[in-house]
């Protein structure tokens, strides 16, 4: 192996971190020794000269690795050195580290009247505590999100973006073991705790891994935001689409977001690299009323019924697929009945001899990126609600309806290839970190990772728990101490 090949697989090998590691390493072309200086530091090193994919997309990288690798090379020397006292986590660190995570979850952020400020001062007092820069914005009066910021050495470079959102769904507290906001740690080291998975553990995780970097003297390259986002769960459209649409977010000229996933049942870690783009549809049958004792063509509810049963029909299909282990959760087309609305009222319940004029039906539509959206909406027009079967739906109608492609035409998905420098950054980290990836999955349900990809942004969900009951919007939302652990390890080493 020759010299520069030795030293890019050292830097691989040596760069400790996620963020490190997602810096793009070029093929290498040629090398030469080196004199540098930086900040007062002078030194030697290996000047690598490469050439990689970036040079195809970004012309202005090549110059600069030329400065960039000896940095690194310089990082990887001075982590090495500090290795043995960084290492040593103590058992009170760890604590310390559970009662920050225990403190953030006790602020009730539970929608529908989650406490934001709150949890903003939470973290611009952690953010503070890290020497980060910090701001607050409000794209909507009430609803703050947190930027903090750490300048990385190359601020020109493209950014890295932490995303997490702070708010949580409702619970039902009586049918808790502990109540929703305690953070209870019970004695199988269980923290109980709307949000544990969902998903203020991200959050903490991306502090924590900052904190660690920082103890480390380390400093990234380029710049790292991590966002702390409102309104998540219900819908994001007063925070995270309005923060993508933003000369803010312009500004801050992001490369990578990284984002929610899901939690593992199994050892292997799950990525998302897309999610289904949801279609939400209400369709309404009309027809002449009639005295319930008269059999006769086109009642309303007939007409809705015979949608109905396409619809169910279409829905069976899908879930044979999956059954047969054919498709996964996120690459089928889901559809699932959420309202029935017909009948005539009275006061003691509906009008019993008499056929209603008009019935409605709501459907919660998930499309992934992979389907033809033409097609369904053809299969809706002429199948679930065609005009000749008295729906007065037109397909203009969609109580909301996410794009299932970005505004340069692609289908939303964040490449998991050769392709997408970053995405073969993030599994070398992973691996690297002693964790398994499972194949690349579509989130089954939305998350505000699409807001950034219909940017046309590489975005990657990603909760970093394996071995873990998928618990989200669940009662006894918990997570385990020692989870909580391998999880910041699995960001930092
Ligand atoms: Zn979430």
């Amino acid at each position: 192996m020759n010299r520069a090949l030795e030293m890019r697989k050292k830097i691989i090998e040596d760069s400790p971190t996620l963020f490190e590691s997602m810096f793009p390493l070029p093929q290498v072309l040629h090398t030469h020794n080196l004199n540098f200086k930086i900040k007062g530091l002078t030194g030697k090193a290996v000047e690598v000269v490469g050439l990689g994919e970036l040079r195809k997309k970004d012309s202005a990288m090549v110059w600069k690795l030329r400065v960039i690798l000896p940095l690194l090379l310089l990082l990887a020397t001075a982590i090495a050195e500090t290795e043995t006292e960084t290492e040593t986590s103590s058992e009170e660190e760890e604590d310390r580290i559970i009662s920050r995570f225990q403190q953030y979850l006790k602020i009730n952020t539970s929608q529908p009247s989650p406490r934001y400020y709150e949890a903003a001062e939470f973290v611009i007092s952690e953010g503070k505590a890290l020497s980060l820069e910090w701001e607050t914005v409000e794209f909507v009066a009430g609803k703050p999100l947190v930027l903090l910021k750490w300048e990385g050495g190359n601020p020109d470079l493209p950014s890295i973006l932490l995303y997490s959102h702070t708010d949580v769904v409702p619970s039902e507290p009586p049918k808790w073991a502990h109540p929703p906001f305690s953070a209870h740690l019970d004695s199988a080291g269980r923290i109980f705790a709307r949000g544990s998975q969902d998903m203020k553990c991200v959050g903490m995780q991306y502090l924590e891994a900052l904190r660690r970097l920082r103890a480390r003297n380390f400093r990234p390259l380029r710049t790292i935001y991590l966002a702390f986002s409102p309104d998540e769960e219900i819908g994001g459209h007063d925070a995270a689409e309005k923060f993508a649409h933003s000369d803010l977010f312009r500004r801050m000229n992001v490369a990578i977001v990284l984002d929610e996933g899901l939690a593992s049942p199994g050892p292997r870690y799950r990525a998302f690299f897309a999610e289904r783009s949801p279609w939400w549809m209400v369709i309404k049958a009309v027809g002449a009323p009639g005295h319930g004792s008269k059999l006769y063509d086109n009642s309303a509810m007939e007409n809705l019924f015979k949608s109905i049963e396409s619809i169910t029909r279409f829905r069976a299909s899908q879930l044979d697929l999956i059954k047969a282990g054919l498709k996964a959760e996120g690459d089928v087309v889901s559809v699932n009945m959420v309202f029935l609305k017909a009948g005539t009222p009275s006061p003691t319940g509906f009008v019993m001899n008499l056929q209603p004029s008009e019935a409605e039906a709501g459907f919660d539509i998930r499309v992934p990126p992979t389907a033809d959206p033409e097609s369904l909406e053809r299969r809706i027009a002429e199948e679930w609600a065609p005009s000749s079967r008295n729906m007065s739906f037109y397909l203009g109608q969609f109580k909301q309806k996410t794009p299932v492609h970005d505004k340069s035409g692609k289908p939303l998905l964040t490449k998991t290839d050769g392709s997408n420098a970053w995405w073969g950054l993030f599994e070398n980290a992973v691996q690297k970190a002693g964790g398994k990836l499972g194949k690349p999955e579509v989130f089954p349900a939305a998350t505000d990772s699409r807001y950034f990809r219909q940017l046309g942004l590489p975005a990657i969900g990603f909760s970093p728990m394996a071995n873990t009951p998928v618990l989200l919007h669940d009662h006894n939302e918990v997570m385990e101490k020692r989870k909580v652990k391998t999880l910041i390890v699995l960001r930092i080493d």
